[in-house]
């Protein structure tokens, strides 16, 4: 396998000392012919780019910070190539795999382990919710984390709705495209900047765990990956007054290039209150919707739901 293009090198990590040597996974080739045996191809719309540098999963497993006896929601075991790093961790591991062709391929590499289990089921239940069964089976209060190299396709609803549950989890670390990692870790006046950065921070602190080439994977993607770790934050709001944050800052970052002033006044269909709102928060309306720091787009929406402001509205 050709070498790591990130920062930081996996295999340089230390062995955590609670953690005895696992024998090595087998050669990829016998995984390559159970995936020809039941007719697999990869598909680009399920993103299904395997992680075959163990060094690199094993440094992800390592990345999430869990211990014996957690609870893990993986989304997308694929053939198991994390997963069984988790589950040598001794985490309960729940392995979301909607591909039923690999879900027996991860399930039979995972056999070892009895404490980690793999379901065939679609995590998200539509675009705006997550598989309420899959959800039903995690521990209550948020006491999970999430791990998972996320299918490119659903990574920013994925961790969108994680952060809007009324428990988000504990932590959230997961291997993602480049530019979604970039969206995540932005900061106001920025491109990247925008309604799933602003979303995530009112549950999760982001920090940049390291980044992994294309070589590490098969198929190799286009683009660069990124190790993400998301973790929740205390005294959290209430997950209805986050919405209501999350909606307001969407809708205003929908103009995010206009002045406040215009903006607020076109959300409220009122110049009047768009001042009175500018005013009770000491903003001037000249701003621009994409520099409000994450604490005054929290104070405005505060205020235009004192003004009666509903998302619908707009
Ligand atoms: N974890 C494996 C690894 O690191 O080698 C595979 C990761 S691959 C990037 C993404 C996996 O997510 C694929 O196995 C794909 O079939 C699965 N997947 C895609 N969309 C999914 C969804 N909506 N729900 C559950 N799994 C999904």
């Amino acid at each position: 396998m050709s070498g790591d293009s990130s920062r930081e090198d996996p295999a340089a990590q230390p062995r955590a000392s609670s953690e005895p040597p696992r024998a090595p996974r087998p050669a990829w080739s016998e995984f390559r012919a159970a995936l020809e045996g039941v007719g697999f191809r990869p598909s680009r719309q399920l993103g299904q780019n395997f992680l075959l540098d163990e060094n690199a999963a094993r440094a992800i497993a390592r990345d999430a910070q869990v211990e014996s006896g957690d609870f893990v929601l993986e989304v997308g075991p694929g053939c198991g190539f994390l997963s069984v790093h988790l589950a040598h961790a001794g985490v309960h591991l729940l392995a979301v795999e909607i591909d039923e062709r690999l879900a027996p391929i991860a399930e039979d590499f995972l056999d070892p382990y009895p404490n980690a289990r793999v379901v065939v089921a679609d995590i998200l239940e539509s675009k705006h919710s997550l598989n309420a069964s899959v959800l039903s089976d995690l521990p209550p209060e948020g006491a999970w984390h999430l791990v998972s190299n996320l299918p490119y396709s659903v990574s920013a609803p994925v961790l969108a709705l994680c952060a809007g549950l009324e428990c988000p989890p504990i932590s959230m670390t997961v291997l993602i495209q480049d530019e979604v990692a970039q969206r995540l870790l932005a900061g106001p006046g920025t491109r990247e900047w925008g309604p799933l950065t602003v979303g995530l921070l009112q549950s999760f602190i982001p920090e940049r765990i390291r980044g992994l080439g294309p070589a590490l994977f098969w198929p190799r993607p286009k683009v660069q990956s990124t190790v993400v770790r998301l973790t929740r934050r205390e005294n959290l709001a209430p997950a209805e007054d986050r919405r209501f944050r999350s909606s307001f800052a969407a809708r205003l970052l929908r103009q995010r290039r206009q002045s406040l002033a215009r903006v607020l006044k076109d959300m409220f269909r009122s110049a009047e209150k768009a001042g009175q709102l500018l005013e009770s928060r000491g903003i001037g309306g000249a701003v621009r919707a994409d520099n409000l720091t994450p604490g005054d787009l929290w104070g405005l929406a505060e205020g235009a739901r004192g003004l009666g402001w509903r998302p619908e509205e707009s």
